[in-house]
């Protein structure tokens, strides 16, 4: 055994101690489990062993499934056919419940002595465990998060957390994927003890020296055992279920597979044994694994959203940056954030506004959140004092000299952006990184006023910046390897995570983001009724409907973009009717967005907002209206289309980043595991003929690019072509 080591001590009790070499942090794979499956073997069939303890030798206790094993689960193997797959996923996961049983119908007490944390098939494994006794450390995560990246527990957590806190608690934890801590799992039963990680052995030694043989059976394997709360054979369990079935589906318009899965694995286990509910959860786990939608979603969410993280686009030959000073020029909305951010990760930071009054409304901006951080227990009085003592707020440009990086958020132009790139490169060191946080601007044009292009690079953040998991690095044409492996390193250090794009008007976020928007006005013009056009947008998975949407970031804003790309392209730009609606929204109705309380919503200072009655006299609404799978295609196309366009053009070079940029920056319906995705997912042939349709039913714009046409020609898909991790 080399991951785990099984030890009998005096007392008779053997301790099962997870260790894995060369990982920071044990999980479960094809060879961890076989072995612990022998350690369990093992200690059962010696019959001087009193009782079991299991614990780690690592920080965490389990942190769930191995990435490469759940991988290659879920693509299986090239020419496999589909029975084999479906033979060789149950017996793994039976398998698993075989071992887990053995555990739990053991005539010896097992105890999991759960040193920090765990979750999913970490957790699962302690509840199969006859006693649970968490660490006190209120960080540790105990539960199960599968649902976050789009499969559900499969190692008997639907079944055993059922059993024990009842349908109506363990639904919404298992729907939502909700990590708890030692403690509020301790007030749920869910762990039956709490203590210091250093006794946990101990107390489990204790309690196994004491425990009756009663206290080693659990509930469901006694006789007459019923399932606590509602029972769905009465009236008041059908009503919950359905409620239940009714809030979920209002919620997620049936896109999640995984999600309707738990609950019917549930509905069904509360009426079987605990072995036939083992079973129920395994089928339909296999038929989940097999759901294209789930393997997107794990393959984004989770294996690619890992690698991202782990920065393997970073050039290899850079040293690694860690940086302890860095400037941000613009204390408005996104610099004050910035330099948050920044200061929490333990960043000194120099704050620079033109005036010392501005400078000081972003350092206010940072001390307010800081205090609502320790109101809500999320910092302590000292750790906040240290991050806002670490922003110096100034307006002189000389403070910046030893500033390993500075970052640029000041307003959107040009001129300005150019004279603080070049009064900031006066007294920064040879070796400083320059970024702009601009939303729009190319990088190689701004780079024009740096001295030295190739330590100019763009690091787009999003808003609230405290929120926003996503950095969008923009390399510009002249962008050298250090700046961009600096900038990654910088990004990581913040706790954020980045992509890397190419530049173009808009880069890709806001590029591809931009269509979605934009298809709704067109909607508008085209006579849909604005009502449709928001819920097409939510049943798309979209997290917030269009129009709304375009009141949020301001409609005023949107018009700004729109004259200035006209300007830039002069012959070359083509009004659209979407440009015409804005223009008339912005410069006649005075509609600007959601800040001044106007825009395609009305925003009563009494109530919630309302669609504007105005619009109808805008565009007349068609006699015809389109259904709401019509405009959830017509969404999910259209920005799946310009994704593909942006891979053609290199703007992203990488599926996985579009990706997980696409999910993380504008939360791209979660669902498809991201536009590009999306695509394989149908098919790019048949993908190709839906866009071809819509071309003809709505303009040019839908018409597939030259990339998609060859991939459909020859039945290839987009992340077969480019092998990164596929
Ligand atoms: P903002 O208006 O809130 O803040 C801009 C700040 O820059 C102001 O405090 C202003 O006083 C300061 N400033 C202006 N000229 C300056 C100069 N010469 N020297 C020093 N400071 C100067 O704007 P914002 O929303 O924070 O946007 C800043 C940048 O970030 C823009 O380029 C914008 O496109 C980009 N951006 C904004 C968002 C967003 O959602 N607001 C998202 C991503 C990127």
């Amino acid at each position: 055994m080399t991951n785990l080591t099984l030890a009998r001590g005096e007392d008779g009790i053997a301790v099962i101690t997870w260790d894995m070499p060369g990982r920071s942090m044990n999980v479960m794979n094809d060879v961890s489990m076989a072995e612990f499956a022998a350690a369990v073997d093992q200690a059962l069939s010696d019959p001087e062993t009193k009782g079991v303890v299991i614990t780690s030798g690592k920080p965490a206790f389990i942190a769930g499934a191995d990435l490469d094993w759940l991988e290659a689960m879920l693509a299986g193997t090239a020419g496999e056919s589909k029975e084999a797959r479906v033979r060789g996923l149950f017996e793994t996961f039976m398998g698993v419940h075989r071992l887990f049983r053995r555990i739990e119908t053991a005539k010896k007490p097992f105890v999991a002595a759960i040193n920090g944390t765990a979750l999913g098939g970490g957790f699962e494994v302690c509840l199969a465990c006859h006693r649970r006794i968490a660490t006190d450390d209120p960080r540790a995560l105990l539960g199960l998060p599968e649902t976050k990246v789009g499969l559900f527990p499969g190692f008997g957590g639907t079944q055993r957390y059922l059993r024990m806190l009842g349908a109506l608690e363990a639904l919404p934890l298992l729907l939502e994927g909700t990590s708890l801590s030692p403690a509020q799992a301790l007030a749920r039963g869910l762990v039956d003890e709490v203590a210091p990680a250093a006794e946990l052995v101990a107390r489990a030694k204790e309690w196994i020296g004491v425990a009756s043989a009663e206290a080693f059976v659990k509930p469901w394997d006694k006789p007459g055992f019923v399932v606590p709360g509602a029972d769905p054979r009465t009236l008041a369990g059908v009503q919950a279920f359905s409620a239940a079935n009714a809030m979920q589906r209002a919620k997620t318009y049936g896109n999640y597979p995984g999600l309707d899965a738990i609950q019917s694995v549930v509905y069904r286990g509360m009426l079987v044994p605990l072995e036939t509910g083992l079973r129920i959860e395994t089928e339909a786990f296999v038929k989940l694994a097999l759901d294209p939608r789930a393997r997107n979603m794990v393959r984004t969410q989770f294996i690619n959203l890992q690698q991202a993280n782990k920065l393997a686009r970073r050039p290899t030959a850079v040293a690694r940056k860690r940086f302890s000073r860095i400037g941000v020029v613009g204390a408005g909305l996104m610099g004050s954030g910035i330099a948050h951010v920044a200061a929490r990760a333990g960043i000194d930071v120099v704050l620079l506004d033109v005036t010392a009054e501005a400078a000081e409304r972003g350092l206010d901006h940072i001390r307010r959140q800081q205090q609502t951080a320790v109101e809500r227990g999320r910092a302590g009085e000292a750790e906040a004092r240290a991050v806002v003592a670490r922003v110096a707020p100034t307006t002189d440009y000389v403070r910046l000299a030893g500033t390993e990086l500075v970052i640029e958020a000041v307003f959107e132009n040009r001129e300005v952006k150019a004279e603080v790139t070049r009064r900031a490169e006066a007294v920064l060191g040879r070796e400083a990184v320059f970024a702009s946080n601009t939303s729009t601007l190319p990088i190689t044009g701004l780079a024009q006023a740096s001295a030295r292009p190739e330590r100019f690079i763009g690091l787009h953040f999003f808003s609230p910046v405290e929120r926003m998991p996503l950095v969008e690095i923009i390399r510009g044409e002249r962008t050298g390897e250090e700046a961009l492996a600096w900038s990654m390193d910088f990004v990581r250090q913040i706790g954020k995570t980045p992509i890397v794009v190419n530049d173009s008007r808009g880069f890709y976020t806001s590029r591809v983001f931009g269509t979605y928007t934009r298809e709704a006005v067109l909607m508008l013009a085209e006579g849909v009724k604005p009502a449709l056009i928001e819920n097409g947008g939510k049943a798309a998975g979209m997290p917030m409907a269009p129009l709304a949407l375009c009141d949020e970031v301001a409609i005023s804003l949107i018009h700004q973009v729109a004259v200035q790309t006209a300007r830039d392209l002069g012959d070359k730009y083509r009004p659209t009717a979407a440009d015409r609606l804005v223009a008339e929204m912005v410069e006649r109705q005075n509609r600007l967005g959601r800040r001044t309380g106007k825009g395609f919503y009305d925003y009563p200072t009494d109530g919630p907002k309302r669609l504007w009655p105005g619009l109808s006299q805008l565009a007349a609404e068609a006699e015809t209206q389109p259904s709401v799978d019509e405009l959830k295609t017509r969404y999910l196309a259209i920005q799946a289309l310009e994704a593909a366009r942006c891979l053609e053009e290199n703007v992203v070079t990488e599926p996985a980043d579009a990706d997980v940029g696409a999910l993380l920056g504008w939360g791209f319906a979660p669902w498809t595991g991201g536009p590009l995705s999306y695509i394989d997912m149908l098919g790019t042939r048949p993908f190709v003929e839906l866009c071809d349709r819509l071309a003809q039913q709505h303009g040019e714009r839908f018409l597939p690019n030259p990339m998609l046409r060859d991939l459909a020609r020859r039945g290839a898909t987009i992340y077969t072509e480019h092998r990164a991790v596929a």
